[in-house]
């Protein structure tokens, strides 16, 4: 079960509404009963978080939307004098909970930090405020020739922030890297109200880079209002490839090589489902480069026992990357919980997102499984995605069967799919690798950290309390 955090002493929450109100105007503070529902969930519904469903029976108490930093830091410093949660919010699309107020408090609401504020051709840098979308950001680029290197499904719908604090993946990962790579500075408002700033420049070595506290930190140690991403310049040529094989093993061991090699393809992607296994790449850059990079792929995947079927399995499937997301826009953002839990109905699966030492991947799949097929739960697809150690199942269970209910599920179900995904989860800590690579922890993997972390545990612990004495940065996050 998820241990809710504990009760914060009672609140004045009048006065603290008018107070908010004076901060940011009070058209943008919300406290009607369908506004504190529709902002307590992001996209993970009660039946994927399994043994922390308690967490949804708590609401956020009021949403706050500020303007600028100025106005998060009065806010801040507001919650810090009375004890407060504060939850930062940005896109909302998060599929772990993250935004879930455990403990109630203030959700605050970064959607009207949207603007692109400077760019640097040069440097080849762009400092954005923390709450424009990605999209947005792509179209206030292309003008200058320049894009950001973080492409997941959800850039119609999540923030930068947001794909900072999750150190998200993406279609162009295998070159760029994940949304952490692309921090060049970060302006954060702390747990106090004092602001800090990063400086924009790709490396130090004057001491620890701050940064990487704020990275993949679920809003728990403070709130980023400003970032400063690297971003590139659009691609003069682009070539995609599909490469087919008879066994993921194959696969893998192309792979592999491309990465001794040092080939980065923007788009890798070794799939395998019921179609086969294939491995879909897009080589981007200049002309020679891209040219090259595709000859030698091409020859290390015949090596490996590939076979080229072509640029359109590729094509097609990059044009659709992004069809995930405008379906949620459409059906399920912003609506109320109950409309975004309804789409789950019948719909019971489960994508699990591992990262493992790259020679420990294969046996990790064997032993998976055998884990998964003694609970009667089925893998649909299996997936590496832009490195060799980022290892994905998607998993179905079962007997799986829409029920009329709250939440449209067989109980007996869920609770075998829940075990399994433990078992497996767990399984990827004890073979040296993490539980998770892409989406963070939130509420769902919650129970789970402190078994990955041990003792590293303590330092983040002392971090914590150093900067957030009582506790009130998005509480109940990152075992903390
Ligand atoms: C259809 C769909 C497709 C998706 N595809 C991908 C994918 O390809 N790759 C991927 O990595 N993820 C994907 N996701 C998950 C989700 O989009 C990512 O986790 C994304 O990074 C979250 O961004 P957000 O702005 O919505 O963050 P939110 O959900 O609002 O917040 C996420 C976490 O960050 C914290 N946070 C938000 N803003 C700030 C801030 N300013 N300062 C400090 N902390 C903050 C929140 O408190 C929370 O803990 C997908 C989700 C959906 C619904």
């Amino acid at each position: 079960m998820y241990e809710l955090t504990d009760l914060p002493p009672p609140v004045d929450w009048p006065s603290v509404i008018a107070s908010l109100s004076q901060i940011v105007g009070l058209e943008h503070v919300l406290s009607d009963a369908a506004d504190l529902d529709r902002y307590s969930a992001d996209a993970l519904t009660p039946y994927r978080a399994y043994y922390a469903d308690a967490a949804f029976d708590r609401l956020a108490d009021v949403i706050a939307r500020p303007g600028d930093t100025e106005q998060v830091s009065r806010i801040v410093a507001l919650a810090q004098q009375r004890g407060i949660p504060v939850i930062p919010y940005g896109g909302g699309t998060g599929v772990m909970g993250g935004i879930l107020p455990v403990a109630g408090g203030i959700i605050l609401d970064l959607g009207r930090l949207n603007r692109l504020l400077h760019v640097d051709a040069v440097s080849q840098t762009a400092e954005v405020e923390a709450g424009m979308i990605l999209q947005d950001l792509y179209d206030a680029l292309e003008p200058y020739g320049l894009m950001p290197g973080h492409d997941p499904y959800s850039v119609p719908i999540a923030s930068v922030a947001g794909t900072i604090s999750t150190n998200g993946v993406g279609y162009r990962a295998a070159a760029y890297g994940p949304m952490g790579d692309q921090v060049v500075a970060l302006e954060v408002v702390l747990p106090d109200g004092r602001i800090i700033k990063t400086r924009g420049v790709p490396k130090q070595s004057s001491g620890p880079n701050l940064n990487h506290l704020f990275i993949g930190a679920e809003g728990a140690f403070g709130i980023i209002t400003k970032a400063t991403v690297r971003v590139f310049r659009r691609p003069e040529a682009a070539s995609f490839a599909t490469m087919e094989f008879a066994e993921f093993e194959d696969g893998f061991a192309a792979v592999s090589e491309m990465a001794a090699l040092g080939i980065r393809p923007t788009l890798l992607d070794l799939t395998e489902d019921s179609e086969g296994v294939l491995l879909h790449l897009l080589f981007e850059g200049y002309r020679e480069g891209v040219d090259a990079a595709l000859e030698r792929t091409l020859a290390v995947c015949d090596d490996a026992g590939g076979w080229n079927v072509g640029p359109e399995p590729t094509l097609v499937y990059w044009r659709h990357r992004h069809d995930s997301a405008l379906n949620y826009r459409k059906t399920a953002l912003g609506r109320p919980r109950a409309e975004k839990w309804q789409r789950q109905w019948g719909r019971t699966f489960d994508y699990l997102h591992m990262s493992l030492p790259a020679d420990r991947v294969l046996e990790y799949r064997r032993r998976a499984d055998e884990l998964l097929e003694a609970r009667k739960i089925r893998v649909v697809e299996y997936c590496l995605w832009s490195r060799p150690e980022f290892f994905s199942m998607m998993v179905v269970p079962d007997g799986d069967r829409r029920v009329e209910g709250r939440d449209g599920y067989d109980a007996d179900v869920r609770t075998n799919l829940a075990a399994g995904v433990d078992e497996v989860l767990t399984l990827a800590q004890d073979m040296g690798g993490i539980m998770e690579y892409c989406h963070g922890v939130g509420i769902k993997l919650h129970h789970l950290l402190a078994r990955e972390l041990g003792v590293n545990r303590d330092a983040l612990l002392s971090i914590k309390r150093a900067l957030d004495p009582a506790g009130i940065m998005n509480p109940g996050k990152l075992a903390l």
